[in-house]
């Protein structure tokens, strides 16, 4: 396949968006770095601010004739790289060994990113045939809130797209088409702290945490048993982690809980916060101390057909033989872009490994990086195809 960046060049170029730190912050470099390489090869771009040093980057190569629109899209933020005292090799280095390159972000998911945008600037300067728009869509804090793919939905930058391609890592093997949803909240639970001897003079916080828990585990249970997809199974809850109480001869004045519920299409996150918020109504309505629901993120299910054009041209693309199409329960950004349209195509596929996301020694492996290039070559002229 015609090239024109080396391997070298392209190594490098991963290694420069690997070295600056965008941990849940600071996206305003990576989009400053990926727009000056896309500007020297003639393609313009326009960041979109969110926050102060927290911009998502939007471009367009342009093929023919009216097509298709084909986003690409990856986050420029990473999780923060931990105790850096547990990394053998320095977490913003992007040094390579036998192979790999270490550092925070690159499976998760600068490599993906960063082939995405080589592929689109190989394509525009190799002349290459295609009709309809290859649209870039770098976003800032996936991690967190996801505000990045959520603002650029919301605002209208992607409008009218038919497919998505998002570099997550998803390993060569396989692709994602679809995902549930994730909704993540705290319930607030408010009493009266009183003397523990005394109970009758406050009002137990925990106790009216406890009546939710049982309340709303009913409301779960039914409204959960009234759909399942066939991809991605149930809508479930779990309630995660509880803080509260002061001391143990006092009555709880403050319990927090924090619950998160993986959502599918037939028992979306809308259901879930209706069962939440009634079970919540009730037991306020007794006038006995005060439950609050506060949502930390609200993160909608994406799905398409398992054989979409999109995934087909990958599979095709791709050097290995059965590229399978799979379902998977973690939220990406496609949580946001899969609501701009009904019918889309969806495509998650990048180099990498989920079980090397977030974790000490985070690498990707250089070769694999290489690959995908072309495979993101091939299958987004096949997509637009003539
Ligand atoms: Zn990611």
């Amino acid at each position: 396949m015609m090239s024109i960046f080396t391997d070298q060049e392209k190594i490098k170029m991963l290694q420069d968006l690997v070295q600056i730190k965008t941990v849940n912050s600071n996206e305003e470099e990576a989009a400053k770095y990926i727009a000056k390489l896309l500007l020297d090869h003639g393609i313009e771009s326009y960041g979109v601010k969110y926050d102060e040093g927290r911009v998502s980057l939007v471009a367009d190569v342009k093929g023919q004739d009216f097509g298709k629109l084909l986003v690409l899209s990856g986050h420029t933020d990473v999780v923060s790289e931990g105790d850096e005292n547990l990394w053998t090799y320095d977490p913003y280095g992007a040094q390579i060994v036998e192979g790999k390159m270490y550092g925070r972000g690159t499976t998760d998911m600068k490599a993906g990113l960063m082939a995405l945008v080589i592929a689109m600037i190989e394509l525009k300067e190799e002349g290459a045939d295609f009709n309809g728009t290859i649209r870039l869509a770098a976003t800032i804090g996936e991690e967190i809130g996801m505000y990045g793919s959520k603002q650029l939905s919301e605002e209208g930058h992607l409008n009218g797209a038919d497919g998505f391609i998002i570099g997550e890592p998803s390993g060569m093997d396989s692709i994602i088409y679809a995902h549930k949803g994730s909704l993540q909240y705290e319930i607030h639970s408010y009493g009266k702290s009183a003397h523990s001897s005394m109970p009758h003079l406050g009002i137990d916080a925990l106790q009216l945490l406890v009546d939710y828990i049982n309340l709303s585990n009913e409301k779960f249970q039914e409204a959960f048993a009234k759909g399942t997809n066939e991809h991605l199974g149930d809508t479930l809850n779990i309630n995660t982690v509880i803080n509260g109480g002061a001391q143990i001869n006092s009555v709880a004045e403050k319990v927090v809980m924090k619950g998160n519920a993986r959502t599918v299409p037939e028992v979306d996150n809308q259901v879930v916060l209706d069962c939440i918020n009634q079970a919540i109504n009730e037991i306020n309505a007794k006038g006995k101390g005060k439950l609050e629901l506060n949502i930390l993120q609200n993160n909608y299910y994406a799905i398409s057909e398992a054989d979409n054009t999109l995934i087909q041209a990958l599979q095709e693309a791709s050097p290995v033989e059965n590229v399978q199409p799979i379902a998977i329960s973690g939220a990406t950004d496609a949580s946001n872009f899969g609501r701009i349209s009904a019918n889309y195509d969806l495509a998650i596929y990048g180099p990498g490994s989920l079980s090397l996301a977030h974790v000490v020694d985070e690498y990707v492996e250089v070769q694999e990086y290489l690959d995908f290039i072309n495979i993101y070559k091939k299958a987004i002229k096949e997509y637009l195809a003539i």
